[in-house]
């Protein structure tokens, strides 16, 4: 006998912060890229509390001088990721909640902000988990228009999508959509718990295995 398990049709998952566990790297970097310019780095507090999609206004405004090339940043944050990227993994849970979605027939997507071709080609299949995602969108920089795309392509409800995130910018881009969202609050989110609440996701989770006996109901 088989269950329908109402009402969710796609789930769909941030990477960075959420199904990768790189906080850490990325702090890691930025003070990297603070000792360059020889400034004092913004404390991780301080990083999680403040950090948005638009990162450059947030290194201009704790000293990165405001002509600093974005590609020279980059170049620095990218030296620091191959040096330290040994010790990365993903969150705890992250492949039994996908194996979970497998498992409820779910499409699985994913939408992130990391560097276009990079997630879909290299880190997914780093991590072997390449086969679990029906469709991929890296490179986002506008999240908002994402998802108000992707509603329109799935042909959905959106209520029936759930996207589960770490920062407030990108649950506030899926309620913008009307997709129900999950503010996943751990030590490595990007944002701090106070900044994930204040986005008013559906559901706060602490753990990504939270998650299952949510969507488990049936209803
Ligand atoms: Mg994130």
């Amino acid at each position: 006998m088989t269950f329908k398990r109402i009402p969710w049709n796609i789930a769909i998952c941030d990477w960075n912060g959420t199904l990768l566990n790189d906080l850490e790297l990325v702090y890691g970097s930025l003070k990297n890229i603070f000792k360059y310019f020889e400034k004092v780095p913004p404390s991780l507090e301080t990083y999680q509390n403040e950090i948005t999609a638009d990162f450059l206004s947030f290194y201009r405004k704790h000293g990165i001088p405001a002509d600093a090339e974005p590609e020279l940043l980059n170049s620095i944050r990218k030296k620091y990721f191959k040096e330290n990227d040994g010790n990365i993994t993903l969150t705890d849970g992250a492949v039994e909640l996908l194996e979970t979605f497998l498992r409820f027939d779910l499409k699985i997507g994913i939408v992130s902000g990391e560097a276009k071709g990079y997630l879909r080609d290299e880190r997914l299949k780093q991590f072997g988990i390449e086969k679990c995602f029906d469709f991929v969108h890296d490179g986002v920089s506008d999240k908002m228009g994402k998802f108000k795309e992707l509603v329109k392509i799935l042909e959905v409800n959106p209520k029936t999508i759930f996207y589960i995130d770490d920062s407030f910018d990108g649950i506030a881009a899926a309620k913008n959509a009307g997709i129900t969202t999950f503010g996943f609050t751990h030590e490595g989110s990007y944002n701090s718990e106070e900044k994930i609440k204040a986005a008013k996701p559906d559901y706060i989770i602490k753990s990504l295995l939270e998650i299952i006996p949510i969507i488990s109901k049936i209803e």
